[in-house]
């Protein structure tokens, strides 16, 4: 299997690469990780089940957007593809760990990446993964309908299946449009999935954002997803506020934008995330 990826990624870049070295990196929710190199040139490899190579796909295609955007750092994807009942997908090697003050910098970058805009609407080109739920995105002409049908809908319907209990969903459908009356979001490029386990710094202080669940949605998913699990340091949303300041309202939509998220952590490990989302529907319906 090494000898195929390897074989790719010669002839992705047009070098030959020989692995000489090859070592577990830990730290990831969903794959196996590794870091091979050849003495010269490092690449990051994930491995999963061969049936997981769309999920692959869509990491490089999303990773490929956002370095497209040359806003904010995120490793270059080489190659994806199956191999042995496997499937993997190859990018550039980052040093992370770095001790620099990058959080001013990460929220600049990310406010830049947000001013990047779709003209198809919301939604993206594919279905990605959100953890290991699929997370459908066709493309939609409003973000109230897209939130509504493709984001809590969606979440909804898998949690049911699961017999998770959500008295008042319905209820909460009915009033998005009151909680979203007024606001007009242009469609930004989000990475997605942006926890504190998905943000780093290159050795060298740079900051970088991981492992995206991309699409073109509200820029305030993201801030939201920042504040679900404690907060990034203050310095990220002082430089990200001072680039592209917030809309009045965001406190309420943080919520709802978050029920996406804890929702889906229900239908991921079950367990008190169900009474977690039913205290947030109470709130954004009182
Ligand atoms: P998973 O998809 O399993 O959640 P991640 O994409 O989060 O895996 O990667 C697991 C860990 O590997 C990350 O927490 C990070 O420390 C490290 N990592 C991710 N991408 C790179 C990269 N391009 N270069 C070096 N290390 C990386």
């Amino acid at each position: 299997m090494w000898t195929a990826i390897a074989q790719h990624i010669s002839a992705k870049t047009g070098q030959a690469f020989t692995i000489q070295e090859r070592r577990s990196v830990s730290g990831g929710c969903i794959n196996q990780a590794y870091q091979i190199n050849d003495g010269a040139q490092a690449f990051f490899i994930k491995l999963n089940q061969a049936s997981q190579v769309a999920m692959f796909e869509a990491e490089a295609l999303g990773l490929s957007e956002m370095y497209d955007s040359q806003t904010i750092r995120v490793p270059k994807p080489l190659c994806w593809g199956t191999v042995d009942g496997s499937a993997y997908i190859v990018m550039e090697w980052l040093d992370l760990g770095g001790s620099g003050e990058a959080w001013g910098p990460m929220g600049s970058a990310l406010a830049a990446m947000h001013r990047v805009t779709s003209d198809q609407g919301f939604g993206w080109r594919q279905t990605n993964t959100i953890g290991a739920t699929p997370q459908p995105n066709p493309w939609t002409e409003t973000w109230l309908e897209f939130y509504r049908e493709q984001r809590l809908r969606h979440q909804f319907r898998l949690a049911g299946r699961r017999g998770g209990r959500f008295p008042r969903q319905h209820e909460l459908l009915m009033a998005l449009p009151d909680l979203l009356a007024s606001h007009h979001p242009a469609p930004a490029l989000v990475h997605g999935d942006l926890w504190s386990g998905n943000a780093a710094v290159t050795a060298e202080g740079e900051p970088v954002i991981l492992d995206p669940a991309t699409y073109y949605g509200d820029r305030e998913v993201d801030l939201a997803m920042t504040e679900l699990f404690g907060r990034f340091p203050e310095a990220f949303y002082r430089a990200y506020n001072a680039a592209y300041p917030l809309e009045g309202g965001y406190a309420t939509r943080k919520i709802l934008y978050n029920l996406y998220h804890v929702i889906n952590h229900f239908n991921l490990f079950g367990g008190s995330y169900e009474a977690q989302a039913n205290r947030m529907i109470d709130q954004l319906l009182r």
